[in-house]
């Protein structure tokens, strides 16, 4: 059985990755980055409903008073 190497590289950056072996990025910046790159890449679609609901939601916030509950 082969054993795993102590140390991996960044999926993003390629920075070696310190510590626990099960990770594959070296920060949230980098695991962020490469989910948005994922999302970008094949799910324009989603990504597109997605930016019309926000500005949807900005204009609705931006319509009703303010109502923290
Ligand atoms: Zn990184």
């Amino acid at each position: 059985m082969t054993t795993d190497i102590a140390f991996k590289k960044c999926l993003t950056c390629g920075k070696t990755i310190k510590g626990r072996t099960d990770k594959k990025f070296c920060d949230d910046y980098c695991r962020n980055g490469y989910n948005n790159q994922l999302k970008a890449g094949d799910n324009n679609y989603v990504r597109n409903i997605n930016n019309a609901l926000r500005k949807n939601r900005r204009i609705l916030e931006s319509l009703l008073p303010d109502n923290e509950d």
